[in-house]
């Protein structure tokens, strides 16, 4: 009786599983029309994000990273998803023409637009989208033998008044991190940590003294002015590091989450986005120790900004600090922190 029962357990599970798949198969998965007029509206809006993206970098790429960072150029992986990220619907590949042969799948056509002109879709890459259905924001597919950068959306990223995730400065931020910090090996065996992080006053005092000066530089435009609170910030910084060594992390976690986050300020400006700018630092750190609540956010979350004020104060006294901290296989590469450091 019990094997007859797990038999038809084992049967009843076969006959729902393959129900599923045939209804993904054929409710699910569909691949779109093939002309960006008849797009669905959450298509249409990834597309006119993702034109603007092009546009500016394709027009102004050295204003917001360096001439030589073409993210319009780079290949896209985009995957239509439902919120919970579990299922997903179709995908489009762009700029892979050169990577793998397209033309097994469907050209979408932009009639008039220059930044999209090898846009395909297909409802599977083969092995390649099995781990799509794990519930990723983003992941890294291969394509040809390069990593590319597979990111979902849905239509929740595009909706008004939201900040993060943001289709937009999410997907440029992890492009980023895959395209042009290929080769950063700022975050490599665990230097980007700061554990055990120093919660107590001392650390905080110390902050406190660190970000008004931040916030003093970003709103000096005098050179000499500005090197003279960057030297002492620079004292400042060192005075720490002297106490609690691990702290250097911090150096390597703005190295690459500060430039992430700077190119999309960068962009947010450009393209005149209100992105929101947020308080100062120093008010940020009063409110956060006056609410006595969980301070992990120094531990890491401070360094994105931290890291991009550092580039927008880079741009000022050594605009070429960018190449400065570009890493190579042939170049070993300098923080935002040691080429302020090496200035004094
Ligand atoms: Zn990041």
């Amino acid at each position: 009786m019990m094997i007859l029962k797990t038999f038809r357990y084992l049967f009843f599970t076969l006959l729902a599983g393959i129900f599923v798949l045939f209804v993904f198969t054929f409710a699910v998965k569909r691949t779109p029309e093939n002309n960006y007029k008849n797009l669905n509206q959450t298509d249409k809006q990834l597309f006119d994000e993702l034109t603007l993206q092009y546009k500016t970098f394709a027009e102004k790429s050295e204003q917001i990273w360096t001439a030589n960072y073409r993210y319009d150029k780079k290949p896209l992986i985009l995957i239509r998803s439902v919120k919970n990220k579990f299922i997903w619907n179709y995908i489009y590949l762009v700029n892979a023409g050169k990577l793998i042969d397209t033309s097994k799948y469907t050209k979408i056509h932009f009639p008039g637009n220059p930044y999209l002109q090898d846009v395909y879709a297909t409802t599977s890459l083969g092995t390649t989208s099995l781990q799509y259905w794990f519930p990723f924001a983003f992941d890294y597919s291969t394509l040809g033998n390069q990593e590319v950068l597979a990111f979902k959306y849905y239509p929740e990223l595009f909706k008004n008044g939201v900040t993060f995730p943001d289709f937009s400065f999410f997907s440029m931020h992890e492009a980023f991190h895959l395209y042009a910090q290929k080769d950063w090996k700022y975050d490599a065996d665990a230097k980007a940590s700061t554990n055990p992080y120093p919660h107590n006053n001392e650390n905080y005092n110390l902050l406190k003294k660190e970000y008004v000066l931040i916030d003093t530089a970003l709103n000096t435009t005098d050179t000499v002015a500005l090197n003279k609170i960057m030297k002492e910030w620079v004292q400042v910084r060192n005075s720490r590091y002297a106490k609690w060594p691990q702290l250097i992390g911090e150096t390597n976690l703005e190295a690459i989450e500060g430039t992430a986050k700077y190119i999309e300020l960068k962009y947010a400006k450009l393209i005149d986005h209100k992105k929101k700018q947020g308080p100062t630092f120093s008010q940020a750190l009063d409110s956060l120790l006056k609410s006595g609540q969980n301070y992990s956010f120094l531990e890491r979350s401070v360094f994105y900004s931290t890291g991009a004020a550092l580039g927008y104060i880079l741009d000022r006294l050594d605009p070429a600090w960018k190449e400065k901290i570009t890493e190579s296989p042939t170049h070993k590469g300098q923080t935002q922190y040691q080429i302020l450091k090496s200035r004094y």
